[in-house]
């Protein structure tokens, strides 16, 4: 049975699944096979070098699916500040009407792109931030619990408890985020009042994800266990594979006297993580991960992954109204 929620009618999606807006894996490959299985595919803006790049990777995601699609902008502190504006401006003339935001002060983006007549989705990982968001005029949360990959905050809040301080709070709909890879974390994610689910991690591990072979297999290698968290002294957190670099990353952290930026920018440095994914080496760079390695056994298909997930969470909820019926008898 197909789950119909408010995100499904708002981005006239078949399945409230959303693709995590993924820095270097967010591709028009991976964007047009998830929107074309029924999910919401989501190009990432900052992956294309310049806003006239993400110009033509919007085309060339037009030409793989006639379905919806997004676009991510994330705001975090970089090595060389990007032109957000113009990778915005890029986005809304080329047609595309649903953004995910994401980081830090996206008052003025929100405030673009609803005087354009989008559809806007804000991540954030605090309740105070959501609200913040919806002031400000977004149409849905994403909220990511402390489970994922990349950016998690600094409150380190799971997502059982921030969904369901969600499902108090929020006047408008929300997507569960971090920590969600198969169909019984769907399900639950549904329990907690979410209209939708967002999966990064699960997608990075699929046949149409643009990264090197090697890297989709060391997930499927991994455990829950195999993450870390670097940034952590700079109020940066961000979740990534525990790897060679990573623990070198944490060890120069915790050195007496703390490190600057400075200090590990070489080893942090995003373009450095890109090559992982190109040359397959897992310990070459940084790059994110979410706990949810833990829950990845395979590599399918995009289609077969949300078909999967599809009749999984109607097994799940079944066996729970079951569940319900006898213990009422
Ligand atoms: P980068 O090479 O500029 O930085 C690498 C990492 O260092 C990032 O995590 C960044 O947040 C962090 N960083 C940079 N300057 C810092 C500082 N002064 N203090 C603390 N931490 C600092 O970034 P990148 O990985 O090449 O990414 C390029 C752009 O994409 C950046 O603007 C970044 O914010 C953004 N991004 C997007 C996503 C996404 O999922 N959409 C994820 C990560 C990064």
């Amino acid at each position: 049975m197909p789950i119909v929620t408010p995100l499904t009618k708002l981005l006239n999606i078949r399945m409230p699944i959303v693709q995590g807006g993924m820095q270097w894996v967010g591709v028009p490959k991976l964007v047009a096979a998830v929107s074309n299985a029924g999910g919401l595919g989501v190009l990432t803006a900052l992956t294309q070098p310049s806003p006239a790049a993400l110009r033509t990777a919007i085309q060339e995601t037009r030409k793989m699916t006639t379905k919806p699609f997004g676009v991510n902008i994330t705001l975090l502190p970089s090595i060389k500040p990007p032109d957000y504006a113009g990778y915005a401006r890029a986005a809304v003339e080329e047609g595309v009407r649903i953004f995910e935001t994401a980081g830090h002060s996206p008052g003025e983006l929100i405030k673009y792109f609803k005087a354009n007549g989008c559809i806007v989705i804000h991540k954030c990982t605090t309740i105070r931030h959501a609200k913040s968001a919806a002031k400000h005029g977004v149409d849905v949360l994403s909220i990511d619990g402390f489970e994922c990959a990349g950016h998690p905050g600094e409150e380190d809040i799971g997502g059982l408890v921030l969904l369901a301080r969600a499902a108090k709070e929020l006047q408008i709909p929300y997507i569960a985020s971090g920590g969600i890879a198969d169909a019984r974390g769907y399900a639950a994610a549904l329990a907690l009042g979410a209209a939708g689910i967002n999966m990064g991690t699960r997608f990075m591990c699929t046949v149409e994800s643009p990264i090197h072979q090697n890297i989709k297999e060391k997930i499927v290698a991994s455990s829950e266990q195999d993450t870390v968290h670097i940034f952590r002294t700079m109020h940066n957190t961000a979740r990534v594979f525990k790897n060679k670099i990573s623990m070198e990353v944490v060890a120069i952290e915790r050195r007496p006297g703390g490190a600057k930026f400075e200090d590990i920018r070489e080893l942090v440095s995003g373009q450095r993580g890109r090559l992982v994914y190109e040359n397959g080496d897992p310990d070459y760079g940084i790059w994110s991960a979410g706990i949810s390695v833990g829950l990845i056994n395979d590599i399918p298909m995009c289609e077969d992954l949300l078909r999967t997930m599809e009749k999984g969470v109607d097994e799940v909820i079944n066996d729970l109204s079951s569940l319900v019926v006898k213990s009422k008898l």
